[in-house]
């Protein structure tokens, strides 16, 4: 039997972010950053690695706090993790707020859906700042990691019990991290379901979308695959994470 547990770290907390579902400026909200540590009899395996410095990030997008114990290398070493112990790293996506730091991480390979890639070179105009795209004349924080991608075609599993999956909506190759451990299944789903009310609230039987997409079809066939899947749903900016640092919890 599999015996994995997964460490939700808080890489920074954007200071008021529009959530989903929303309908008045007070629905403006903190909202944290997460990576995810995962943890296997004798591998780590790290999902996301968090944001930009605070001081660009007001630049080019929102607010940023992140205190020292927040960086990343910061979170890993609270569990005795060096960065360079990381040798598998997964990419939900390529957004700023979740693949800045991928050079800290020297011996990691990096998991990334090829449409991401494909879709992170050629964003949509509407999409260019998420990625810090070179279409704005921003160098993307990836594109110096990018030997080291390991560039998956669909759901593969990588380790026993721990399952990359498609989770196209967000972003065209958006990939959550599907992991088997003891009777529990956990999808650690990132930002398509930010937050959990998305998931938790049902329209026509189905979770609500993230406001920023590219395929609202397409996200749509990805909440039907997530039903299927059956798991715990691990969000990509909910506080309520941080309930339990460890899961699964007693
Ligand atoms: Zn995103």
């Amino acid at each position: 039997m599999n015996d994995i547990k997964i460490y939700p770290l808080h890489v920074g907390t954007l200071k008021k972010v529009l959530r989903t579902p929303a309908v008045a400026p007070e629905d403006f909200e903190p909202s944290p950053l997460i990576a995810y540590l995962i943890r296997t009899d004798d591998e780590w395996v790290l999902v996301d690695t968090g944001a930009c410095d605070p001081e660009w990030s007001k630049k080019y997008h929102h607010i940023l706090e992140r205190p020292e114990q927040m960086q990343i290398e910061n979170q890993l070493a609270a569990h005795g993790v060096k960065p360079e112990d990381i040798k598998l790293l997964v990419c939900s996506h390529l957004h700023w707020d979740h693949a800045y730091n991928l050079d800290k991480f020297p011996n990691a390979k990096i998991f990334v859906q090829k449409r991401e890639v494909e879709f992170a070179i050629t964003p949509t105009p509407s999409q260019y700042v998420f990625y810090e795209a070179m279409q704005m004349g921003l160098t993307p924080p990836w594109l110096s990691s990018a030997g080291r991608f390991e560039i998956i075609d669909g759901d593969v599993e990588i380790l026993p019990g721990i399952t990359l999956v498609t989770l196209a909506g967000h972003t065209p190759g958006s990939q959550g991290v599907l992991v088997e451990t003891g009777s529990k299944r956990y999808l650690i789903a990132c930002d398509c379901i930010a937050t959990m009310d998305c998931w938790e609230t049902r329209k026509f039987g189905l979770p609500i979308p993230s406001s920023i997409h590219v395929d609202l079809a397409e996200y749509y066939e990805t909440f039907r695959k997530m039903l299927r899947l059956d798991a715990e749903i691990l969000p990509g900016h909910d506080f309520c994470v941080f309930e339990h640092p460890v899961y699964p919890y007693e």
